[in-house]
């Protein structure tokens, strides 16, 4: 028996019911922190799994939104959507710039769901803050 144990770490961590695409796609969400696009993932997709096509992949992170265990950060004109393993909640910040984007957790947003649920007479289960600005490198003078 010469079977190599690479990365066997993914296969613990593998949810029931995903493919080995999703799996691989999950896997890849969960290991760059860096909030990555589906063209990222996609990138670090192919190189575990050299067949896997730009669609699969879209599509696997469509899955693994519907499923809760990604989340989509939508990009308000910068770019394409990011992806986020991290779906406790918090919010997150996007340079305008250079489309840097960081976590950050806002005491407070407890009151503010339940202010935007009055306001929209919705029934409250989450709310996620963007915000939308200069990050401290493209702050700085030149
Ligand atoms: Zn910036
Ligand atoms: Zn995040």
């Amino acid at each position: 028996m010469a079977t190599t144990k690479k990365s066997k770490r993914n296969d613990q961590r593998r949810e029931p019911g995903l493919t080995r695409q999703r799996s691989l796609v999950l896997d890849v969400v969960r290991t760059e922190d860096v909030h990555p696009t589906a063209a990222e993932v996609f990138h670090e997709a192919r190189k575990t799994m050299p067949g896997i096509s730009f669609a699969t992949v879209y599509n696997s992170l469509r899955y693994l939104k519907e499923a809760g265990l990604v989340r989509e950060i939508a990009s308000f004109g910068r770019g394409a959507s990011r992806y986020d393993s991290e779906t406790y909640r918090h919010d997150h910040a996007i340079c305008s710039a250079c489309g840097q984007l960081v976590d950050f957790d806002l005491p407070g947003t407890v009151a503010l769901l339940r202010s935007a649920a009055r306001a929209s007479r919705f029934q409250a289960e989450s709310v996620h803050l963007t915000l939308v600005g200069l990050c401290p490198k493209c702050r700085e003078p030149k």
